[in-house]
């Protein structure tokens, strides 16, 4: 119930930062995902949750790579990429989170980083005389895991395997 609340004020709050687009498309024609990922919409997004009060959380909004173009662009000052992510995490909860994300997030846990360096970069920031790369502390990367509850969800979202659209 509490969490029902909390997602309805969530959604009247994005429904809030929205309400001044005119839908004038200038954020999916700055967007570059949606060069190459049609599919991905950002204005459409935007207008689902002005027209209908709610957000359709489908899995596509994943696909926003947080460039910040649109918000640069938005002639009304619309914070899209913030309802963007506020879109994800509201996906997040029905565990509607793409299998490339829960790889990430799994990397992210037992590695402490979001990809590995290969062997060329080390080579060539040895030969540009730069330092080694920091080693991460994955024993406190796991704590903040299990304290934020992300090791559950993971869990989670493991056992649900939902296949985005
Ligand atoms: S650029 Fe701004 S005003 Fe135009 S459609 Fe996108 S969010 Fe709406
Ligand atoms: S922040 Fe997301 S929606 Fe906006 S332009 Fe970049 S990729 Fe597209």
């Amino acid at each position: 119930m509490v969490e029902q609340t909390k997602e309805a004020e969530k959604i009247r709050q994005i429904q809030e930062s929205a309400q001044p687009c005119f839908q004038c498309g200038i954020c999916a024609a700055s967007c570059p995902v949606f060069r190459v990922a049609p599919e991905f919409n950002p204005r459409l997004a935007v207008d689902e949750v002005i027209r209908t009060g709610t957000v359709a959380v489908t899995g596509r909004e994943w696909s926003c790579a947080y460039c910040l173009m649109c918000e640069e662009r938005c002639p009304m000052g619309v914070a899209l990429c913030e309802i963007l992510m506020d879109i994800k995490n509201l996906s997040s909860h029905d565990g509607k989170v793409p299998p490339n994300i829960i790889e990430m997030m799994d990397v992210i846990r037992f590695t402490g980083k979001v990809s590995q360096a290969s062997s060329r970069t080390d080579k060539k920031r040895k030969e540009l005389g730069l330092p080694d790369l920091p080693k991460p502390n994955v024993e406190e990367v796991q704590k903040i895991f299990e304290l934020t509850g992300a090791a559950d969800r993971l869990t989670r979202y493991r056992e649900a395997e939902v296949d985005p659209e």
